[in-house]
C-alpha cells in the first residue's frame, strides 16, 4: 500500500531525511511501520516572508518504491534495420535517434558541427577572440543549441507522460535524478555535454551512426520524394525517411529549401534584448533576502506586460547565470543565456522581448517567405556594425535605455567578450524599442526593483524561436510536397526549448514508423 502526502519544510531542512520522513509519517493515516518512501515533487513557495520547500511524498507500507528499467536496457541492435537520415544532432535529432532504437530503425545522424568536446575550443574562440565558426558555435554542434544552454527543462506542453519519459532518459544518461521531482528542473551547461556524449554512446552501441563535420548542402529530389541528402563533400546519404531537425539558426537550410521550391511559411517570433541584474537584487525582490539562506537556489522571475496590445515578456531567464555570444555567423551580434548546475554566478539574466507578427514585419519593408528571417538578420547585423568587429555587445543601463541616453559607465557583467555603451534606442527598430522601453517601466511598477540603473540591457536577443515554419501534415507529420521529409523540432516551428524539441523528435519517428510499416 502507498500513501501520498504533502509537507512543507524550511530550506535548511532540505537535506535532512529524518525531518522530512517524520513530517510525512505524521500525515499518514496508516499506523503500521513504513517500508519505503520517496519524494515525487519539490517546489519552492516564496509567497510568504519565509520561503519554504513544498514536497510531495509517497510512503510505502509492506512494499517498496517500484523500480524502473533504464532506457539502455530496453534497446536491441538496429544495425541491420531500415535506415532513417536525421539531419541535426540537437535535442530533436538525438531524441529522434533514440526513438529509432525503440522502434527498430537505424538512425544515421548527420551534424555540421563537432562533438561536444571539440566544440568547446570553438566556443573559446568566440568568447576570447570574437571568431565565430559558422559550423561550430553556441547553436551548432553535437547536442545543438541545447548543449551549452541553460538546461532548463520546462515546457508549456501538458503531456506529463511524454515529459516524464524524456526526463527519465536524461537521468539514464547521467543527469541528476532531482530533475524527476523538481517543479522547475534544471541541468546546467557544465553537466549537459557529458549527458549528450552518453546519449551518443547509446545510439552508436545499438548500431546507429553519428557523423560530425558533415553538413547537408543539397537534396536529390525526384518529383515528390527525396532520393538522398548530399553533404558538403558530395557524399550522398539515403534512408527510408529524412528528419529535418536543423534548428532555428540554420539560415542556409531555409535558403536551400526555398531555392528547391520546398514550401516554407513565415512565422511570427519575438525579438528584443537581454537584461542582466545583480542576482542579490532579484533575490531581495523574490525572497526578501539579499543574502540567500542555505539551500535556496538563485531566484528567478517570469514577467509579462502588454504594450499597445502586444506582448512584452521575459524569456529564458537564467538565475545565477551568464550571458553568452550566440551568433552563428560573422557580422552579427546575438546574445542568449546559460548557467552552470549550481547557478552560482552573481548575475541574473533574462531575455526581454516582444512578439513581432508577419504583418508588422511587412510594414518594415520585408516581404516574401524569408521576410522574417531577413528582418531578424538585419537587426543582428545593425547591432554588430555599431561595434568594433568583435563579439563585444552594445549595451546601456536600463534607465538610460528607457530615457534614450548613453551610459557613462556600465554595471559589471557576466558577458565575457565585454559590453560597450551604444545607442540601442536608435539601433533597434523604433516599434521594437518603444515596446521594450514601455514594458520595462510597466514591469518595474509591478516588480519593484526590476526597473533600475543597476541592470544592463544588452542587444540583441533575436533567436527566441524560428522565424520560419516548414509545413507538415498534422497527422502524418510529412511535408505536404515531399512524401518522405519530416520537418522536426524548433527550426521547423514545432518546438520551443529542449523538452519540446525532444518530444517532437520522438513524435516524428513514431509517425514515420507507422507510415513505413
Ligand atoms: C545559450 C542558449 C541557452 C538556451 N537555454 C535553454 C534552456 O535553458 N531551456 C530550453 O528548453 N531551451 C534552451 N535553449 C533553446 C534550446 O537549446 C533549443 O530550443 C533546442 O536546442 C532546439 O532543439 P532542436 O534540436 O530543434 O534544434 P537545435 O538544438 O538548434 O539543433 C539543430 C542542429 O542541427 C545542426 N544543423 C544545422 N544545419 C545543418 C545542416 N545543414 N547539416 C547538418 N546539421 C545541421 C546544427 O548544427 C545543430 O546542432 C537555449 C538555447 C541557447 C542557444
Amino acid at each position: 500500500m502507498k500513501e501520498v502526502v504533502d509537507i512543507a519544510i524550511l530550506p535548511a531542512e532540505l537535506n535532512n531525511e529524518d525531518i522530512i520522513l517524520n513530517k510525512a509519517l505524521r500525515k499518514c493515516k496508516c499506523r503500521v511501520n513504513h517500508t519505503d518512501w520517496q519524494i515525487t515533487k519539490r517546489s519552492i513557495d516564496a509567497r510568504q516572508r519565509q520561503p519554504l520547500y513544498r514536497l510531495r511524498i509517497e510512503v510505502y507500507f509492506e512494499e517498496q518504491v517500484p523500480s524502473r528499467a533504464t532506457f539502455q536496457s530496453q534497446v536491441s541492435n538496429v544495425s541491420q534495420k531500415p535506415s532513417v537520415i536525421i539531419i541535426g544532432a540537437g535535442p530533436a535529432g538525438y531524441f529522434a535517434a533514440l526513438e529509432c532504437l525503440s522502434q527498430g530503425l537505424k538512425p544515421i545522424i548527420i551534424e555540421r558541427g563537432k562533438d561536444v568536446r571539440a566544440r568547446r575550443k570553438d566556443l573559446r574562440q568566440i568568447q576570447q577572440f570574437g571568431n565565430v565558426n559558422p559550423d561550430s558555435n553556441y547553436c551548432f554542434g553535437e547536442g545543438g543549441a541545447g548543449t551549452y544552454s541553460d538546461g532548463k527543462l520546462y515546457t508549456r506542453s501538458h503531456k506529463r507522460g511524454n515529459i516524464q519519459s524524456i526526463l527519465e532518459i536524461l537521468v539514464d544518461h547521467g543527469s541528476n535524478p532531482d530533475i524527476l521531482i523538481d517543479a522547475h528542473p534544471h541541468i546546467g551547461s557544465n553537466k549537459l555535454p557529458g549527458i549528450i556524449s552518453n546519449i551518443r554512446e547509446t545510439i552508436e552501441s545499438a548500431g546507429g551512426e553519428v557523423l560530425f563535420d558533415t553538413k547537408i548542402v543539397d537534396f536529390e529530389v525526384d518529383n515528390t520524394t527525396i532520393k538522398s541528402a548530399i553533404d558538403q563533400h558530395g557524399n550522398t546519404h539515403k534512408g527510408q525517411g529524412y528528419i529535418l531537425a536543423t534548428g532555428h539558426s540554420a539560415r542556409d537550410m531555409f535558403r536551400l529549401l526555398f531555392d528547391k521550391n520546398i514550401r516554407l511559411e513565415p512565422k511570427p517570433f519575438a525579438i528584443g534584448v537581454r537584461v542582466e541584474h545583480p542576482q542579490p537584487l532579484i533575490d531581495e525582490i523574490q525572497y526578501n533576502q539579499r543574502n540567500r539562506e542555505e539551500n535556496l537556489p538563485a531566484s528567478s522571475y517570469k514577467v509579462v506586460s502588454q504594450v499597445n496590445e502586444v506582448g512584452v515578456f521575459s524569456f529564458c531567464m537564467c538565475p545565477g547565470g551568464l550571458i553568452v555570444p550566440a551568433a552563428t555567423a560573422k557580422g552579427e551580434i546575438v546574445v542568449n543565456g546559460m548557467s552552470l548546475s549550481k547557478r552560482d554566478s552573481p548575475y541574473a539574466n533574462s531575455g526581454f522581448v516582444t512578439a513581432v507578427s508577419n504583418e508588422e514585419i511587412q510594414t518594415q519593408g520585408y516581404t516574401g517567405v524569408l521576410a522574417n528571417m531577413d528582418y531578424q538578420q538585419h537587426i543582428e547585423s545593425t547591432l554588430f556594425s555599431a561595434g568594433d568587429g568583435s563579439q563585444k555587445a552594445p549595451a546601456l543601463r536600463m534607465t538610460d535605455f528607457v530615457n534614450k541616453q548613453m551610459s557613462k559607465s556600465l554595471p559589471s557583467t557576466s558577458y565575457i567578450p565585454g559590453l560597450f555603451s551604444a545607442p540601442l534606442y536608435d539601433l533597434l527598430p523604433k516599434h521594437i524599442y518603444n515596446r521594450l522601453a514601455q514594458g520595462m517601466v510597466a514591469i518595474g511598477r509591478k516588480m519593484k526593483g526590476f526597473y533600475t540603473s543597476e541592470a544592463n540591457v544588452v542587444g540583441t536577443e533575436s533567436r527566441t524561436s524560428s522565424p520560419i515554419r516548414i509545413p507538415r501534415d498534422q497527422k502524418t507529420l510529412v511535408h505536404p510536397d515531399i512524401t518522405n521529409l519530416y520537418p522536426c523540432g524548433e527550426g521547423a516551428g514545432y518546438a520551443g526549448g529542449i523538452l519540446s524539441a525532444a518530444m517532437d523528435g520522438q513524435r516524428v519517428i513514431r509517425a514515420l514508423k507507422s507510415h513505413i510499416s
